[in-house]
């Protein structure tokens, strides 16, 4: 129940500062390390107006984390995800390539990624 009142007050807060999921917090310390990889162009992108429309779109439509929901957990999507990777040929703008995650499951998706592709 506090979970869902906590993605009605992340929407109407604009999502940008919401309260943290309180499951998985020992990777948070993986967020150092990636967000060093995210700088530059892709800071353009992720500030840009449209991403912050298409971001809240699919984070309303997509409260809560489905990596978490698979493992049936109950944690606040926080990220809009590229469910394929825009790098590897995924599409960029379209919903039906979008995914909300938590921190730690973006995380964690991005490192495996990483590790994979690079
Ligand atoms: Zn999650």
């Amino acid at each position: 129940m506090l979970v869902l009142i906590g993605a009605s007050l992340a929407m109407v807060n604009g999502n940008d500062m919401p309260t943290k999921p309180t499951s998985k917090k020992p990777l948070y310390n993986l967020n150092k390390k990636q967000s060093g990889q995210w700088s530059s162009n892709n800071d353009t992108f992720y500030h840009s107006t449209r991403w912050r429309i298409l971001r809240k779109a699919v984070l309303k439509a997509n409260p809560l984390c489905v990596h978490c929901n698979a493992d049936g957990l109950i944690t606040l999507a926080k990220i809009a995800d590229h469910i394929q990777p825009v790098r590897l040929g995924g599409e960029t703008w379209s919903i039906d390539n979008l995914q909300g995650l938590c921190e730690s499951c973006h995380n964690i998706k991005t490192s495996k990624e990483s590790k994979i592709y690079n």
